[in-house]
């Protein structure tokens, strides 16, 4: 398993720093965001280090794909997907990501304006 040191998300995965999980597999690990940003907002994280999307390579695609799927059935179980919601990847500095361990966030219970600001 890849793991960084000093990353915030894989303490979280190996639960050093406590988090309100909502989901968990072999693959990922969803959890309620510190500050949320609408009523519901789930951050979900890949076990594996690494750092963004921008680092992603074809060797994750499996990994990308459980995580997309993962936030759709999250969605359905808590019973908002129909309703709607938004999922959200910030990549690098302009993309506003200020943790890099890649995660999607999975944001619901207000309507979303795209585009985003
Ligand atoms: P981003 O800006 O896309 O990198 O998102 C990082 C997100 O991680 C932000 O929405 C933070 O509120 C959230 N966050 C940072 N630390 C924690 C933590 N310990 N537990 C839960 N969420 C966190
Ligand atoms: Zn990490």
């Amino acid at each position: 398993m890849m793991t960084s040191e000093d990353c915030i998300f894989c303490k979280i995965v190996s639960g050093e720093i406590p988090s309100k999980r909502v989901y968990e597999d072999d693959v990922c690990v969803a959890f309620n965001d510190l500050s949320p940003q609408a009523p519901t907002h789930i951050l979900i994280i890949p076990r594996d280090h690494f750092e963004s999307l921008d680092k992603a390579g074809r060797d994750q695609k499996d990994t990308l794909g459980h995580m997309l799927l993962s936030a759709a059935e999250i969605a359905r179980e808590k019973g908002f997907a129909e309703k709607g919601y938004r999922v959200v990847i910030n990549t690098n500095a302009d993309g506003g990501q200020t943790v890099f361990h890649l995660h999607i966030h999975l944001l619901a219970g207000r309507p979303f304006v795209f585009p985003p600001g």
